[in-house]
């Protein structure tokens, strides 16, 4: 019996943890070894095309190890940059990781410690399964997309806008045909997955019975995967030749940023053609913060305050929309007097006068969902973001 027990604890102790990422959206930078039961996970994190604005938010991995045994894994390389000012990273104690069983299901990871002084992420985790997968917030990568595509089948009608620098497909949906224009832009940045998934409940709810009035009423032109490049290889926020997707709209750079260009040029061809965008909308994520930024310089002498103000005040007492901070309108570019500082709303104003609005949404806890946002509160969004434009632009 002595024996059968020393043999049974020496399996234990040799038990291999394999970490690995090779799969869509995964992403990490190395591994090392502390012990059989300890790990430290250096996030990748990537950088501009200057080297700056390191963001270091995106990790997705899969874990194989022994069911019911504790394990640590400590996230590191944490600090980055962002609009040139250092930090010490995206991942804190307000925010700390997703786990699911069978890559499906999310839920945030319980029991973890922070350490800011490294900083560093401890994750105390005691699998019972002996596979399972953490991120930053749940994934969403082109298979969802593709199936969410075949779920809609003819409802929605879809176009290619262009291609990115590895040559992946930006689709361009149109959903609905009714005379006013919504113009809709889902996860520029690869990170935000959350934007992708209130992206779904949006598309689900436009081609629900109940979305039958809103597809009257409004053509839907929706941009739902702006940087397929990012969502494959699991990156945070710039495209291969390190251009961030939601600056550099009023730069022209047809070989570096093939995306903008693509997105860019669909929308001056509906202009072109007659057609008018009534709302532009952009939706992103950030780690504690959630507002609503109106068009940039407010259209010129308050063009679009009516339809700002309306807009917002539907959507803090209409939907589960929680802002950290009052409605205010854009400045001309998010860092003055440098080029390629533009974002979507700040460009597509400069060049065509569209009134465009971009929304962030945190990760952390939320005090109308009384918790951290899952999938289902995304979902939820979604459906409330669609009737929302909707009763913005009844008036
Ligand atoms: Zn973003």
């Amino acid at each position: 019996m002595r024996y059968a027990t020393a043999f049974l604890l020496s399996i234990a102790a040799f038990a291999e943890i394999k970490i690995t990422w090779r799969f869509e959206g995964g992403n990490l930078g190395r591994v090392e070894r502390v012990d059989a039961a300890h790990y430290r996970a250096h996030l990748a994190g990537e950088s501009d095309q200057d080297r700056r604005n390191r963001q270091a938010n995106w990790y997705y991995f899969q874990v194989e190890a022994p069911a019911n045994q504790s394990l640590v894994i400590d996230l590191v390389s944490l600090p980055g940059e962002y609009n040139y000012k250092p930090n010490r990273g995206a991942v804190t104690a307000d925010t700390p990781p997703v786990i699911s069983f069978d890559n499906k299901t999310w839920n945030h990871v319980e029991a973890f410690e922070y350490d800011a002084a490294e900083p560093r992420m401890t994750l105390r985790i005691t699998p019972k399964t002996g596979r399972f997968w953490i991120a930053h917030v749940p994934p969403y990568t082109s298979v969802h997309l593709a199936a969410l595509r075949k779920f809609a089948g003819s409802q929605i009608v879809e176009t290619t806008a262009g291609y990115s620098v590895e040559k992946r497909r930006i689709p361009l949906w149109t959903i609905g045909n009714g005379p006013k224009t919504v113009w809709l832009f889902f996860r520029q940045h690869s990170w935000e997955t959350g934007s992708s998934w209130v992206g779904e409940g949006l598309v689900r709810h436009l081609i629900s019975a109940e979305g039958v009035p809103l597809r009257q009423a409004i053509t839907w032109k929706i941009f739902p995967l702006p940087d397929p490049d990012g969502v494959s290889r699991g990156g945070v926020r710039f495209n291969k030749f390190g251009y961030d997707l939601n600056r550099n709209w009023d730069v022209n750079g047809v070989e570096k940023m093939p995306e903008i260009t693509a997105q860019r040029a669909a929308i001056k061809a509906w202009l072109a053609s007659g057609h008018t965008i009534d709302l532009l909308f952009s939706l992103h994520n950030t780690e504690t913060a959630e507002y609503l930024e109106g068009p940039p310089a407010n259209g010129g002498e308050g063009k679009y305050t009516a339809l700002a103000e309306r807009f917002f005040a539907l959507l803090e007492t209409q939907t589960s929309f929680a802002p950290t901070r009052k409605l205010f309108f854009s400045d001309s570019s998010t860092t003055a007097g440098m080029n390629g500082r533009m974002n979507v709303i700040q460009g597509l104003y400069k060049d065509f006068g569209i009134p465009g609005f971009l929304m962030e949404q945190r990760v952390s806890a939320q005090p109308k969902y009384g918790r951290k946002p899952l999938i289902a509160d995304r979902l939820r969004f979604g459906r409330e973001l669609a009737d929302t434009i909707a009763a913005t632009l009844r008036k």
